[in-house]
C-alpha cells in the first residue's frame, strides 16, 4: 500500500509532541520519562514482573508502589468514579473515554455476575456523561472460556454447562438492551480465534436486535486474520439484507504469539497473516471499504499506527466527510499513543482513550502486558519513550 502523497494533503501529524504532552507539567513528564525508561529495558521488566507477582502473593505492601507508577501510567482508578479526574482531564482536550473494567482471570459464575453489574454500572455513567462516547466489554469477562470454546467446536454440553451458556447470554442480552435503552453504543472485543466465533454470533444476534435506527453494537474485526476483511464485507452484507446498522472496531489483533503457538502445537493452519505487511495491508483495506459504505456502518479505529489514522483522515478529506462525523471515531489506550490522540482531538477527529480501571491486583496482568509491550525491541527504543524524550529535549529540561 501507498503512503498517501503528496505529504501536504495528509489532513493531521503526529510528530507534535508539544500537544500530546501539553496536560502534562514537567514533573509528570520526568516522571513519565523514568518510567519508560525503566520499561524499555527488558530485563527490568522481567525482573520486576517476577518480583511483583511474588511480592503480592506474599501479602507485602507494594501496592503503593505500583499504584504510583505504572498503574498511575496505564489506568484511570480502581473505581469507575476513581476515574473522574482521568475522564476530567481527558475531556478537557476534546479526548472521550471509554471505561474498560479490565479485571482479568476470574472464572466462576459469582465472577461473571459481578462483572456484568459492574459494565451495567459503565454504561449508566457513559448515559449522563457528554465525554464517555462508548462502552465496552470482553464476552469472557461475563462467561466461561473454556465454554466457548467448546461451543465452537461443537461439543456435547453437560446440563450444567448449557445452564452456563444461557446465563451467558442473559448477561450479554442485559448489558445489550441497558446500552440501547440508553443510547449509549458499546464494544463487544475480540478474543482468540478458538472462541471468536461463538462471539462473533452472539455480537450478531444483538446487533440485529438493536442496531436498526443507529449502530449501538459494536462488533471487533482483527484484521491480523487471513479471513477477517471478507467476514466484514459478509457481515456488511448480511446488516443489509436484515435491515441494521454495522457497528465495528477496527484492530490488527492482540493475540498473535498465542495464536501462532496453538496452531503449530496442534498442527493446524495458523490463522494470522504471514507479514506485518499483510496485517497493514487488510487493515487500510478495512478501512477503505467501511468508508466506501459508511451509510450504513460506523467504525471506531482502535489502533496505534500513525500510518493507519493518517490513512483514514486522509480518506475521510477525500470522501468529503466532516472530521467529527459520528460514525467514524479513533480510540488509544490511556498511557499510550498520546501524539496520536491529542493531535487527532485538536485537528477535530472524534478520537478516544480506552480507560482501564479496577482493583490493582486484578488489573495486574493487563499492566504486565503494557510493560512488555514497551520495551526495546532489538536494540531499539519503544516508540512511547523515544516520545517522551523528544518532548524533553523540546522543552528544554533534563530527564532528572
Ligand atoms: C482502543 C483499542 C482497542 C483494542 N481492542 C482490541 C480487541 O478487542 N481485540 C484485540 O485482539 N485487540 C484489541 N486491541 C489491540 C490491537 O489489536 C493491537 O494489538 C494493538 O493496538 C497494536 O496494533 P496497532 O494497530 O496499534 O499497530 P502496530 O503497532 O502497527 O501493529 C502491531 C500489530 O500488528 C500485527 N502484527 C505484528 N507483527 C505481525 C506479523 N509478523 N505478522 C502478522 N501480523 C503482525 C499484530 O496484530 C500486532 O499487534 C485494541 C487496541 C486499541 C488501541
Amino acid at each position: 500500500m501507498e503512503y498517501p502523497s503528496p505529504k501536504n494533503q495528509i489532513p493531521v501529524f503526529f510528530e507534535d509532541t508539544s500537544v500530546a504532552f501539553a496536560s502534562k507539567s514537567d514533573t509528570k513528564l520526568r516522571k513519565t520519562y523514568w518510567l519508560f525508561s525503566l520499561m524499555n529495558q527488558a530485563r527490568v521488566v522481567n525482573l520486576g514482573t517476577f518480583f511483583i507477582k511474588l511480592a503480592l502473593k506474599l501479602n507485602l505492601p507494594i501496592k503503593n508502589l505500583i499504584r504510583v507508577t505504572i498503574f498511575e501510567q496505564f489506568c484511570g482508578g480502581e473505581t469507575i468514579n476513581g476515574c473522574d479526574p482521568t475522564i476530567k482531564m481527558l475531556g478537557k482536550s476534546g479526548i472521550g473515554t471509554i471505561l474498560d473494567y479490565s479485571v482479568e482471570g476470574e472464572d466462576k459464575e459469582t465472577s461473571f455476575e459481578a462483572t456484568a453489574a459492574e459494565i451495567l454500572k459503565t454504561i449508566d455513567k457513559a448515559a449522563i456523561s457528554e465525554t464517555i462516547p462508548f462502552s465496552v466489554f470482553k464476552i469472557t469477562g461475563v462467561g466461561s472460556s473454556e465454554l466457548l470454546e467448546k461451543i465452537q467446536r461443537n461439543a456435547v454440553l453437560s446440563e450444567e454447562e448449557k445452564i452456563s451458556y444461557a446465563l451467558l447470554k442473559q448477561r450479554v442480552e442485559k448489558l445489550c438492551l441497558r446500552a440501547h435503552e440508553k443510547n449509549v453504543r458499546i464494544f463487544i472485543d475480540a478474543e482468540e480465534s478458538w472462541i471468536q466465533g461463538v462471539i462473533d454470533d452472539i455480537a450478531y444476534e444483538m446487533m440485529q436486535r438493536f442496531n436498526k435506527d443507529k449502530a449501538i453494537v459494536y462488533n471487533t474485526y482483527q484484521l491480523y486474520r487471513h479471513e477477517t476483511l471478507e467476514a466484514l464485507k459478509s457481515a456488511y452484507l448480511s446488516a443489509r439484507q436484515r435491515g441494521y446498522i454495522l457497528g465495528g472496531k477496527l484492530v490488527r489483533g492482540a493475540y498473535m504469539e498465542k495464536e501462532r503457538l496453538r496452531a503449530r502445537e496442534n498442527e493446524y493452519f495458523n490463522p494470522i497473516h504471514i507479514s506485518k505487511e499483510a496485517t497493514d495491508t487488510d487493515y487500510n483495506l478495512a478501512i477503505d471499504f467501511c468508508l466506501d459504505h459508511i451509510e450504513h456502518v460506523s467504525i471506531c479505529l482502535g489502533t496505534h499506527n500513525e500510518y493507519s489514522s493518517q490513512y483514514c483522515a486522509l480518506k475521510m478529506k477525500k470522501s468529503q466527510i466532516a472530521t467529527d462525523d459520528d460514525r467514524i471515531w479513533f480510540a488509544q489506550l490511556l498511557g499510550m499513543s498520546d501524539n496520536i490522540t491529542y493531535n487527532l482531538a485538536k485537528a477535530g477527529y472524534n478520537v478516544a482513550k480506552y480507560v482501564p480501571y479496577g482493583p490493582i491486583d486484578a488489573v495486574l496482568p493487563y499492566l504486565i502486558r503494557r510493560a512488555e509491550e514497551n520495551t526495546s525491541i532489538a536494540g531499539q527504543s519503544s516508540r512511547e519513550f523515544l516520545l517522551v524524550k523528544n518532548e524533553l529535549k523540546r522543552r528544554g529540561i533534563g530527564s532528572l
